[in-house]
């Protein structure tokens, strides 16, 4: 049976009991409800790259493999796109890009599938999927029935959304994206992309060029999947910024709509004696490229990434008092003391 440390990014985790890979709407429904009816717990995953399971995980696994997406042209206000949940993420922004579809190539490269981005609302550059998702088609496993949720009520925030809120009520079948036409990018809003290009913040490039730019500079901070670079086995950032009302002096901070302020968590992590590289040993240790992400060099187990992500939140509280949260689903598994 192939382990969990197969079918994740951070590659640790133990071997599950049942494997069933779904690669139609059909057969992801049998086999979330044969599960629900039979009273069984079940572990749905995509592309596993926002997934820590523990060691001693023996449960059900059901992978989405669907693939696809359908253009409704029949739609005037740019491009109606309706995406099969298991359909890999950077393989769709590609197409968009190509097909002349705005609004993601700033997300270019983030790892997984289109089903799993507005779990936590995948965002990176400037960009959120909660700005062009026009609706999300998913199993209700309450009601056992096909129920649309359109944007509005996704309650999407910062790494967040009502899918997050309430894990284990709905599957995600397929994502509806509106996306305006066009070949130049979305208005540049990150200053590292704005200084990438010698731009201001506003400017436009052409999407192929904002796509390329995403992608090395990603790859530059070990967050493109690559098998050859231990840095990105991970699961990209470990903790998610965090919300104070009172930054620290000198961190760099963003104020929020309720008057507080987001801080870097990479920063709050270095500036508490933890810099790049750091480990508790060889096996798991912060990426040497990128303070925020925990990676596994090659043969760590999920304590060990657990254990360090702990030391650095213990850290960080102890420095700083504030508490970092992981921003991955922790299975089976969790970082308290
Ligand atoms: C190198 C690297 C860089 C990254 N960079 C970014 C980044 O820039 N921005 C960002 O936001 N994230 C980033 N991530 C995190 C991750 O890629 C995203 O969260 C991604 O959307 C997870 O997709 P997945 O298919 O791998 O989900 P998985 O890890 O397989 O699952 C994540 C969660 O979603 C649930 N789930 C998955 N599919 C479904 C479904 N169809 N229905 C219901 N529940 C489902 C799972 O049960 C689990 O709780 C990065 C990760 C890595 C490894």
């Amino acid at each position: 049976m192939t382990a969990l440390a197969e079918l994740t990014t951070i590659r640790v985790g133990g071997t599950p009991s049942v494997l069933t890979i779904a690669a139609t709407e059909t057969e992801i429904i049998e086999a979330v409800n044969s599960a629900d009816e039979a009273g069984q717990e079940l572990l749905i995953i995509g592309g596993g790259s926002n997934l820590i399971v523990a060691d001693d995980f023996t449960g059900q696994v059901l992978k989405i493999a669907s693939t696809g997406y359908e253009n409704d042209s029949t739609v005037c206000a740019g491009a109606w796109v309706t995406v099969q949940a298991g359909h890999n993420w950077d393989d769709f922004v590609a197409d968009c890009v190509k097909n002349g579809w705005l609004g993601v190539e700033a997300l270019s490269g983030i790892p997984g599938t289109v089903g799993a981005t507005p779990i936590q609302n995948v965002g990176a550059y400037g960009q959120q999927v909660s700005e062009t998702i026009a609706q999300v088609r998913t199993w209700n496993r309450e009601t056992k029935k096909i129920e649309i949720i359109f944007a509005a009520n996704c309650e999407f925030g910062y790494r967040t959304s009502i899918f997050k809120k309430y894990p284990n009520r709905w599957v995600i079948l397929s994502v509806t994206f509106q996306l305006p036409l066009g070949d130049l990018s979305s208005p540049i809003k990150y200053n590292e992309l704005a200084v990438y290009f010698n731009n201001e913040i506003g400017d436009r490039v052409s999407s192929q060029q904002l796509r390329a730019g995403v992608l090395e500079l990603r790859a530059g901070k070990g967050m493109l999947l690559d098998s050859t670079d231990h840095d990105s086995w991970s699961v990209g950032s470990f903790f998610m910024n965090p919300r104070v009302a009172q930054p620290p002096q000198d961190a760099p901070a963003w104020p929020e709509a309720d008057g507080r302020y987001k801080v870097s968590a990479a920063w709050l992590i270095e500036q508490a004696g933890f810099g790049k590289g750091f480990g508790l040993n060889d096996r798991a240790t912060l990426s040497t490229k990128h303070t925020l992400a925990i990676t596994n060099r090659g043969t760590a187990s999920s304590n060990d990434v657990l254990e360090l992500a702990r030391h650095v939140r213990n850290g960080v509280k102890a420095k700083f008092g504030i508490e970092l949260q992981p921003e991955p689903k922790l299975v089976n598994c969790s970082i308290e003391n």
